[in-house]
């Protein structure tokens, strides 16, 4: 993906956050940059599958996102800038071909949206879950 689209998914990122809502058009040029991985993306976040894990008292935050395979399996993802699943490693990581994967805009439309299921645990809980990534 190139700078200036990166820098269009970002302008629109922006604008859902701040109305808290998606419009058809946001969501077709959305579509338009992201491709499939959208319509993965909008389907997690309509099966309510994206957590936020916010550690107490700090406040600090991590998304968890449910997969689409059968197993159902989550990922602990940074919408800006990690995934924990394979495809971020290998799309992403190593060839370099897309901006960010499926979980990722997931957890960043929910984010923008406020579509995610709070989850509140210690800063030590959260600690610990990081540890493990
Ligand atoms: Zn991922």
């Amino acid at each position: 993906m190139s700078a200036s689209s990166s820098l269009v998914a970002d302008t629109v990122w922006k604008t859902i956050e701040s109305t808290q809502s998606v419009t058809e058009e946001q969501l077709s040029i959305l579509h338009f940059l992201f491709g499939k991985n959208l319509e993965r993306a909008t389907k997690i976040v309509d099966q309510r599958g994206v957590k936020k894990i916010s550690g107490q008292p700090s406040g600090r935050s991590i998304f968890q996102v449910v997969g689409e395979s059968r197993r159902k399996e989550e990922y602990f993802c940074f919408p800006e800038h990690y995934c924990a699943c394979y495809s971020f490693f290998y799309d992403i990581v190593n060839r370099g071909e897309q901006l960010c994967c499926k979980h990722q805009l997931a957890a960043r439309l929910a984010a923008a949206l406020g579509a995610f299921i709070d989850v509140k645990v210690s800063d030590e809980q959260l600690a610990l879950l990081l540890i493990k990534l």
